[in-house]
């Protein structure tokens, strides 16, 4: 799997976070979303494509 994060289209709602918190974090000072890592096991992976499923901006893009 590779997640692709776009932060030009991220409106910092936060979703993702709370869906795969070991893959996206918010940036401290407008909350746009960082990718911190590629998910590296199943559970993160299910947590990755339920980010991207709900992301209101369709921010993110997986590619399995
Ligand atoms: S769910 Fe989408 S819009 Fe919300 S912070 Fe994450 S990437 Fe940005």
């Amino acid at each position: 799997m590779k997640v692709v994060l776009d932060q030009d289209k991220c409106i910092g709602s936060g979703q993702c976070v709370l869906s795969a918190p070991e893959v996206f974090d918010q940036r401290d000072d407008d909350g746009i979303a960082v990718l911190l890592a590629q998910p590296a096991d199943a559970g993160t992976e299910e947590g990755t494509r339920e980010a991207a499923r709900i992301c209101p901006a369709l921010a993110i893009t997986v590619a399995e």
